[in-house]
């Protein structure tokens, strides 16, 4: 990875893709979706637990690169009791961040944690390794159980 992310964002990412939040399997997750990333070889699972139309937990499995695990890990923690539109919201939010608004035109108070992601946009190989988590997520709001690929 180049040095042209900041060293903060670097840090955090760095942090959470060695020592991943939520990374264990739900054993009473409601909803399961494997995504893969063949690009760079990511692969993971994201257990959602879903109660009425909220996010109650949520957790995910695998093996993949720093950002790929950094961008699971901040997705769990910043979804754990969410609604799911708000959920949604946030994945619209995170995938433009990644793939085309410039970050500063992004509800940064919303983002919180996840802007740490913006600087990846700038690594355009490496955007589906942030977005792999965002997308498996997305299959499980809709009700998929399914592999979802990042291609
Ligand atoms: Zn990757």
């Amino acid at each position: 990875m180049s040095n042209d992310l900041g060293d903060l964002y670097q840090q955090v990412i760095i942090d959470h893709g060695r020592h991943p939040q939520n990374f264990h399997r739900l054993g009473d997750a409601t909803r399961t979706v494997e995504g893969v990333n063949p690009l760079c070889g990511d692969l993971l699972t994201v257990y959602v637990k879903l109660l009425d139309d909220r996010i109650d937990d949520i957790a995910f499995e695998g093996a993949g690169c720093a950002i790929s695990m950094a961008s699971a890990s901040l997705m769990t923690t910043a979804l754990k009791g969410k609604r799911c539109e708000e959920a949604l919201a946030l994945f619209g939010f995170v995938h433009a961040m990644l793939t085309e608004t410039p970050s500063d035109e992004l509800p940064s108070a919303e983002l919180g944690k996840l802007a740490v992601l913006s600087g990846v946009s700038a690594f355009p190989m490496r955007v589906k390794c942030a977005t792999l988590a965002w997308h498996a997520l997305r299959s499980a709001l809709e009700g998929k159980n399914e592999l979802v690929s990042s291609e």
